[in-house]
């Protein structure tokens, strides 16, 4: 169980940064759920409460989720519940239980690029971007790529254009951390595909050549084949949970199934 000193609720976005950065054992509390799990001593949890970072709402051309927002929210809304065929209450749904949704926050989860995150590929395969602090807007990809920094981060957004997505993961036991994921979204206006694993164990990642492998072409068998290759390139490890290799030829599964699920609809 992890210990707090003090807990303070800044009115503002810079006076929480400020807060952050007055101290290296200053934490931005989101849920706590994860940092319930450790032991750190906290000088100060810094609480977003007072800057109203639970909205989703749909303007110019995205759908922009605060920070502030759980899992539960998402689900219960009727715009993710509708976008993109529901993918991202698909991908949340297997993630413990509705009391640790309605918990955990979406700045958190995005912002700590957890390796085993649900949220991460199907995220990217939508073409999410988000908006730190400090570090502006950006796409999420760019974002994951970027070595750890101290920010807050404020929103999540999705391109509001239609897309049609599937999400798949390999778990041993419901309401277990994935073996490996997968998510696969195809934009209905471009067409472009964009594919993402994780759960590699490493952080979330796009596949390279799945967009030239699959825009604009008729999707074959052999198209599909090429783009399973892709994956097999990506970086797999070992740990307790599986082995690379195990990873690998799992992820090539699942990849295929999203990509037929999308291709059917
Ligand atoms: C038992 C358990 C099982 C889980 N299983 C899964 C699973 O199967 N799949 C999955 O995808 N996820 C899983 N998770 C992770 C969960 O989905 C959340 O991603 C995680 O708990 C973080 O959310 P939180 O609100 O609890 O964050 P917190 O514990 O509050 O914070 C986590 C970290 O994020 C920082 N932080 C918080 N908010 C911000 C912000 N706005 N900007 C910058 N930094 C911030 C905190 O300082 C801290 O370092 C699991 C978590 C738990 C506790």
């Amino acid at each position: 169980m992890f210990e707090i000193r003090q807990v303070v609720t800044p009115e503002s976005v810079e006076d929480a940064f400020s807060a952050l950065m007055a101290n290296r054992n200053n934490r931005i509390l989101g849920g706590c759920a994860f940092l319930k799990m450790g032991q750190k001593l906290i000088n100060q949890g810094i609480s977003l409460e007072k800057l109203e970072l639970d909205f989703i709402r749909q303007q110019d051309g995205w759908i922009d989720i605060g920070a502030a927002c759980t899992y539960g929210q998402l689900s219960d809304n009727a715009l993710i519940q509708a976008y993109a065929d529901g993918v991202i209450v698909k991908a949340l749904q297997p993630i413990v239980g509705v009391q640790l949704r309605n918990r955990v926050q979406v700045g958190a989860s995005v912002f700590s690029r957890y390796g085993f995150s649900d949220f991460l590929p199907v995220l990217l395969a939508l073409g999410a971007e988000v908006t730190l602090h400090q570090g502006g807007r950006m796409p999420l990809e760019t974002f994951l790529e970027q070595p750890l920094t101290r920010d807050v981060l404020l929103a999540v957004h999705l391109p509001d254009r239609p897309q049609t997505a599937a999400c798949q993961s390999l778990r041993y036991t419901a309401s277990d951390l994935p073996v490996v994921n997968c998510a696969v979204a195809r934009d209905e206006v471009s067409r472009s595909w964009r594919i993402a694993i994780g759960a590699r164990p490493g952080r979330a990642q796009l596949v390279p050549a799945a967009s030239s492998l699959l825009t604009g072409k008729a999707l074959s068998e052999a198209a599909i084949q090429h783009v399973l290759e892709a994956i097999a390139l990506l970086t797999f490890g070992s740990n307790a949970r599986a082995s690379a290799d195990y990873r690998q030829a799992m992820a090539k599964v699942l990849a295929q199934r999203a990509i037929q699920e999308v291709a059917s609809c």
